[in-house]
C-alpha cells in the first residue's frame, strides 16, 4: 500500500490532499524512512546531492509588526532592540562572500517607513558593489508595496523569502492581531512574483491549532502558487508571547515534532520536484543534527548564522536558538564537516538558484 503510494508520487508528483495527510500521520519509523528515502531519489535526480549555502544576517529585530508567536514582536518589552550599524552588516556580507558562501540572505524585523526602505536599497547596492556582484542576495522583510519590492530589486536583490506562516486563513486570524491581513501577505507574494524575484515562502509546524489536515493544505498552497524555494521549520514557543498559554495543550514533543518537520520537507520535495528547500536552523534546535537530517529527507539548502555574534543573542524569534554564542567561521567550519559526513557537497561559491525558477522564465518567454 504504502510502497504504491510513494512509488506513484516518486514517478509523478502527484498525490491528493487526503494522501499528504495520510503520510505526515505516518508513525512507524520504517515506513517515516521510506518516505524519507524516496524523496531523496527525487531530490538526487532534480537538484542533486549539493547543499547550497546562504549566510544569514539578522540586521535588526525592531519590528512594527506584533505577530503572536513572535520573540520580537512590537509588545515585547523585555527584548533589546538593535540595528546593525550599516558598516558592519556590509563586512558580515563581504566575509560571506570571501568564505565563499555564494549567497546570503538579510533578514529583519518589519519596517515600511522611508528612512528604513532607503537604507536597505543603500545596503544592497554597497553589498554588489563590494563584492563584485558575485554574491546571490535573498531579502526576507516582510509585506512592502510593490514599489519598494521593486527599489530593492533594480538595487540587486533577487530573491525574496515571505512566509505565509500558515496557509489557512482563519488560523492565521488567530495567530495575529486583527490588522494583520492574511490577503495582504498573499498579495504580496504574487507583487514579488511580478517584480522578478525569485520567490520563497513556508510555514511554521506544530503552532497551536494546527492540524495534519492544514499542514496539508499548506504544501497544496505552495504548489498552486508555483514558489520558486521553501524554508519552513518548527514552531518553538516563546516566553514572552500570548501564545505561550496554549504551551500545556500543544507543545509537540522534540522529536515528533522534528519528525514532522521532515516529513514537510519530504512531501514539498516529492510535490514540487526542482525547488529549493532550506533545512531551516530551528530544525537543529530540535536535535543537534537536525538540519543533516533535513538534507536526507529532500532539502537542499543550509542557512548558517553570518550575524555578528554580539547581535546574536537579542535576535530571538524562539528561545534556545544554536549557534547564538559562535563566531560565524566555527559555523562554517562546523556545518562542512556534517555535511560531507553525509555524503554530499557543499555549492562554494555559486548562486544555486532553484532550477524551478530557471524553468519558469523561460517558459513566460522573459
Ligand atoms: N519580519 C519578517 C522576517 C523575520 S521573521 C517576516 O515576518 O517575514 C522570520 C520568520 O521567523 C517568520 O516568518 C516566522 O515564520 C519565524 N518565526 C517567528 N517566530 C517563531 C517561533 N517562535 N518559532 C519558529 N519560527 C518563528
Ligand atoms: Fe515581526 Fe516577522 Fe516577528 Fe512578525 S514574525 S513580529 S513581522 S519579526
Amino acid at each position: 500500500m504504502l510502497d504504491q503510494l510513494l512509488n506513484r508520487a516518486e514517478n509523478t508528483g502527484d498525490l491528493s490532499l487526503e494522501e499528504i495527510e495520510q503520510l505526515l500521520n505516518l508513525e512507524d519509523q520504517s515506513d517515516i524512512d521510506s518516505l524519507f528515502a524516496c524523496a531523496y531519489r527525487v531530490k538526487t535526480r532534480y537538484v542533486g546531492r549539493i547543499a547550497w549555502f546562504r549566510g544569514i544576517i539578522e540586521f535588526s529585530n525592531i519590528c512594527s509588526k506584533d505577530c503572536y508567536y513572535c520573540g520580537i514582536r512590537r509588545s515585547n518589552s523585555k527584548t533589546q532592540r538593535f540595528t546593525i550599524p550599516e558598516a558592519d552588516i556590509i563586512e558580515s556580507a563581504v566575509w560571506a562572500w570571501k568564505a565563499e558562501y555564494g549567497s546570503v540572505v538579510l533578514q529583519s524585523g518589519e519596517r515600511s517607513d522611508p528612512a528604513y526602505i532607503d537604507m536597505v536599497e543603500r545596503l544592497i547596492k554597497e553589498i554588489k558593489e563590494r563584492t563584485n556582484g558575485e554574491l546571490g542576495l535573498t531579502i526576507s522583510l516582510g509585506e512592502q508595496s510593490e514599489e519598494t519590492y521593486q527599489r530593492w530589486f533594480d538595487a540587486g536583490a533577487h530573491r525574496y523569502l515571505l512566509r505565509i506562516e500558515t496557509s489557512n486563513p482563519e488560523l492565521y486570524a488567530k495567530l495575529h492581531p486583527a490588522d494583520h491581513s492574511f490577503e495582504n501577505r498573499v498579495e504580496c507574494l504574487r507583487r514579488l512574483r511580478k517584480v522578478g524575484y525569485q520567490t520563497g515562502t513556508g510555514v511554521m509546524i506544530g503552532l497551536p491549532m494546527q492540524t495534519t489536515r492544514h499542514l496539508a493544505e499548506d504544501l497544496l498552497f505552495f504548489k498552486r502558487m508555483d514558489i520558486d524555494m521553501i524554508g519552513m521549520g518548527p514552531y518553538i514557543f516563546h516566553s514572552d508571547t500570548p501564545l505561550i498559554g496554549y504551551r500545556a495543550e500543544w507543545e509537540i514533543p522534540a522529536k515528533k515534532l522534528l519528525n514532522l518537520g521532515l516529513k514537510m520537507i519530504a512531501l514539498a520535495r516529492l510535490l514540487m520536484r526542482d525547488i529549493n528547500i532550506a533545512a531551516t536552523t530551528a530544525l537543529q534546535a530540535l536535535e543537534h543534527d537536525g538540519r543533516e537530517q533535513g538534507l536526507l529527507a529532500g532539502a537542499n539548502v543550509i542557512m548558517p548564522n553570518a550575524t555578528d555574534t554580539q547581535y546574536r543573542e537579542a535576535y530571538q524569534l524562539y528561545e534556545n536558538k544554536p549557534c547564538t554564542d559562535e563566531n560565524a567561521s566555527m559555523c562554517r567550519g562546523c556545518l562542512q564537516r556534517r555535511i560531507e559526513k553525509i555524503g554530499e557537497q557543499i555549492g562554494f561559491g555559486q548562486w544555486g538558484d532553484s532550477p524551478h525558477f530557471a524553468g519558469r522564465v523561460k517558459s513566460s518567454g522573459l
